[in-house]
């Protein structure tokens, strides 16, 4: 189970409106508390994709490095990965499964018309050939 707290949550969905309708991608950092992972702070990150961005974003390794020491220096655990989909359910895609990793939960926002649709968790197997949803809470209001 992953919970994302009012304040990530704000950034979350500000950032994939903002960059509607192309992808957006950032980090969420927090901590696993037995096993619920809380969500306390999201990073945004560019969409570092140099194609058509409306169906596909790209981390910077670097980026992500960044995000993850971060976290550390604030004694958080880099959580997970979030993106948004344009105009298109939030489901995991074979191209988000191609470039996963099996540690991070992987939350994907649904953004339709410029506005936060829904999202949902998912968590990618160790051979990247499955995802499995993952209970998401987030601030409903
Ligand atoms: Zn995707």
């Amino acid at each position: 189970m992953i919970e994302i707290e009012a304040s990530p949550w704000r950034t979350m969905v500000a950032h994939a409106e903002r960059t509607y309708p192309n992808e957006c991608c950032g980090a969420m950092l927090g901590r696993v508390v037995e096993d619920k992972k809380l969500v306390t702070d999201a990073v945004p990150l560019d969409n570092a994709f140099k194609g058509e961005q409306a169906e596909r974003y790209e981390l910077r390794p670097e980026d992500l490095l960044a995000a993850d020491r971060a976290a550390r220096d604030r004694g958080l655990d880099l959580i997970g990965i979030f993106h948004s989909h344009p105009d298109c359910d939030a489901y995991f895609s074979e191209t988000d499964l191609k470039n996963s990793c099996p540690w991070y939960s992987f939350v994907v926002l649904s953004v339709k018309n410029n506005k936060f649709d829904h999202a949902n968790s998912f968590l990618p197997d160790i051979e990247q050939t499955r995802a499995d949803t993952e209970e998401l809470i987030w601030p409903k209001s």
